[in-house]
This record gives structure tokens, C-alpha cells and sequence, in this order.
């Protein structure tokens, strides 16, 4: 089986990292305390890509947890499905980073760097067949971004042929006001173009307007924001932990998606929405479902794809619906879209050009380096 290792950093990072795992314990039937509570084998069959198997029907979730205060991983420790954690999987510091990417990546978290890797490595040396690396955390704070794209240089350095993914949440002024989360956010970008293959883009301002305007709440919590990031990873993650051909791991996906090495950001889309606690009253069709997928009021990141082209897309569905309606109306939405990639597609292609000679001459550029140092 290939598995999977998770990483959760900072405050954001374990909040949405936690609510991950409450969901997909629930859809495999994992209860609280790790045991295997429900009747449906299908649930079974992958569920090694995410858990170790510890005996006796005992699932553990293959999480590393990590921190440089302790009060976000406690909280999480007497959450509902806090005993589900390895305890030994929990590493945090006392000091914090103050929002201080700096301190994330140079000192406070660069101190704390070494045991985490311990944890990951020994993680990563009971799988069978490890296919990667997931990373959930945010971009405007200190401890998620600066320490999170320290690990992520550490990891990709030893085992540089593994995928490795991210949830990156993306700060907004309509979320949280500290006036160091854009510097912070873009010296993470910096690092997470270089050293990911696969980002997802997670923008509090896209969902902080779906909670407003689409689910109608006055005031959003970020147990509201949270519950559209669980709702949207379990989504994505949907292909590998259940049985089934089309993206089946990290790297069918990232060879899929990816067009050039650093042109790696996804823009997750999600339908339909309900707020939480709540059903959908309305039956959805799957017309319905695909109007509403690519609707950018269902985009968690805050930009308008009318004004862009969409170089690849993958859509997911679940649940029992004709195969048939689905091929149908993804050949509808081609169609529709590329009477206007069309009158673009000149640009298109020289700017692609344009960035594939970059590429080459930058791989190039570091061959001749290696080569000079060797
Ligand atoms: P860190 O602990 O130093 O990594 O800092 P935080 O994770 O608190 O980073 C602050 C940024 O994360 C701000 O942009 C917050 O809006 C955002 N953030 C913090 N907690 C949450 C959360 O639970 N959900 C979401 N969606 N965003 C969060």
C-alpha cells in the first residue's frame, strides 16, 4: 500500500488539520478511539494510505502534530478525537513566533526543526511504500508558515523523490487583521513554488465571502471557515483513500495537474454548499452540480477564473450518479470554455513558451552550478 504522512504546523495548520481528520475517520468508520466501527469493506481497503493498522481493529492516524505554543495542540488533545493521535506524534515548543515568519523558519522554529524530522522520519521508515507528504498550514502567521516551509525544505531534502503536497490557507483583511500577514504569506510562496509539487490554495477571503454571502451567516467563525477546508480536503483526498482508477495517489495527480514544475497552485472548487449543521433541501442534478462546481461563488480561492484559462482540471464526484450525464456535461463545459481559450490561445502558447525556455535554462543553470561544485 503506498501511504501517506500528514503534517499539521501551527495554530490554522492543526485547527483544519484536526477537522481533516474528524471527516475521514467518519467516512472510513473510525470512532474516536481509533477502533473500526463500521460495515462497509470498501472502507477498509485504503485506509493504510492515511492510518498505521496498530492491532486489534485499532486505527492511527499517520499525523505528525507540530506547534511552537503548546495552547492550539492541548486544545486539540481534549477535543473529541483527541485520543485518536499517537501521543509521541505531538511535538511543540513553548515560546510561540509572534506572527513572525522569521522566527518560524531562522530561530525559535529552526530549534525545534530537528525533532520533528525525528518523528516524520520514523513515520516515514514504518510505511511500506511511501508515496508522499501532506503539509496542512497557514501562510499569515509564524509558526505555520515559517516553520511549515522550514520542514518542507527539510523533508523534500531527505527524500527528495517523494511528492509532497500542500493546504496552504491564505490570509485575508476580512479574516484577520495583522499587518504582517502579506510579508508573511509572500516569503511562504517564495519557498512553497520551489520545494511542493502540489498546493492547494486555500483563501480565507473566498471563504469568509461563501460563508457570507452564500450560507448567509452574519459573523463567521473559523469553525465556519473550517468546515468548508474539511469539506474540501476530504474531497480532494477522495481518490486516494477509496478504491477506484482515475488519480489514484499523489503523483497520478500531480502528473495530471501539473503542467510545468512551478505552476503548481490549485484552485479547489466546491459544490454544493451547505453551511454547517445544516442539509440541502434541494435534490442536485448533475448539470446542477457542474454549474455550480465551476461557479465562482464555489471557488475557496478569491479569484475570478473568467478572467483566466484553465490549464487542467479534475473534478471529483461522489455519491451514485449516472456515469453517463457526467461525461456528457464535462464535454458540454469543454465546449462551452474553448470558443474562448480559442481567440486566446496564441498568447497562451507564447507565454508557455516563453516559460518553458525559463525552465530549461534555470535547470540548465543549476546543472552547470552542480557541475561546477562537483
Ligand atoms: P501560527 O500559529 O504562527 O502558524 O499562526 P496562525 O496559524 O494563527 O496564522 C494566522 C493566520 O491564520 C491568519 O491569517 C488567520 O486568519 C489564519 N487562521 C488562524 N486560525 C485559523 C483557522 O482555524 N481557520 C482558518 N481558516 N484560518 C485560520
Amino acid at each position: 500500500m503506498r501511504e501517506i504522512v500528514h503534517v499539521q504546523a501551527g495554530q490554522c495548520g492543526n485547527q483544519i488539520g484536526s477537522k481533516f481528520w474528524e471527516i475521514i475517520s467518519d467516512e472510513h468508520g473510525v470512532g474516536p478511539d481509533g477502533v473500526y466501527m463500521g460495515q462497509n469493506p470498501q472502507q477498509l481497503e485504503r485506509i493504510s494510505v492515511y492510518y498505521n493498522e496498530a492491532g486489534s481493529g485499532h486505527y492511527v492516524p499517520r499525523a505528525v502534530l507540530v506547534d511552537l505554543e503548546p495552547g492550539t495542540m492541548d486544545s486539540v488533545r481534549s477535543g473529541p478525537y483527541g485520543q485518536l493521535f499517537r501521543p509521541d506524534n505531538f511535538v511543540f515548543g513553548q515560546s510561540g513566533a509572534g506572527n513572525n515568519w522569521a522566527k518560524g523558519h531562522y530561530t525559535e522554529g529552526a530549534e525545534l526543526v530537528d525533532s520533528v524530522m525525528d518523528v516524520i522520519r520514523k513515520e516515514a521508515e514504518g510505511c511500506d511504500c511511501l508515496q508522499g507528504f501532506q503539509l496542512t498550514h497557514s501562510l499569515g502567521g509564524g509558526t505555520g508558515s515559517g516553520m511549515g516551509t522550514l520542514l518542507l525544505s527539510k523533508i523534500r531534502e531527505e527524500f527528495p523523490d517523494r511528492i509532497m503536497s500542500t493546504f496552504s490557507v491564505v490570509p485575508s483583511p476580512k479574516v484577520s487583521e495583522v499587518v504582517l500577514e502579506p510579508y508573511n504569506a509572500t516569503l511562504s510562496v517564495h519557498q512553497l513554488v520551489e520545494n511542493t509539487d502540489m498546493t492547494f490554495c486555500i483563501d480565507n477571503e473566498a471563504l469568509y465571502n461563501i460563508c457570507f454571502r452564500t450560507l448567509r451567516l452574519a459573523s463567521p467563525s473559523y469553525g465556519d471557515l473550517n468546515h468548508l477546508i474539511s469539506l474540501t480536503m476530504s474531497g480532494v483526498t477522495t481518490c486516494f483513500r477509496f478504491p477506484g482508477q482515475l488519480n489514484a495517489d499523489l503523483r497520478k495527480l500531480a502528473v495530471n495537474m501539473v503542467p510545468f514544475p512551478r505552476l503548481h497552485f490549485f484552485m479547489p472548487g466546491f459544490a454544493p454548499l451547505t453551511a454547517k449543521n445544516s442539509f440541502d433541501y434541494r435534490a442536485q442534478s448533475v448539470p446542477e452540480l457542474m454549474t455550480q462546481m465551476f461557479n465562482p461563488g464555489n471557488m475557496m480561492t478569491a479569484c475570478d477564473p473568467r478572467h483566466g484559462r484553465y490549464l487542467t482540471v479534475a473534478t471529483i464526484f461522489r455519491g451514485r450518479m449516472s456515469m453517463k450525464e457526467v461525461d456528457e456535461q464535462i464535454l458540454a463545459i469543454q465546449n462551452k470554455n474553448s470558443r474562448r481559450t480559442n481567440c486566446a490561445v496564441r498568447p497562451i502558447r507564447r507565454w508557455l513558451r516563453c516559460y518553458w525556455l525559463m525552465e530549461r535554462r534555470r535547470t540548465n543553470r543549476q546543472r552547470l552550478d552542480m557541475h561546477v561544485a562537483g
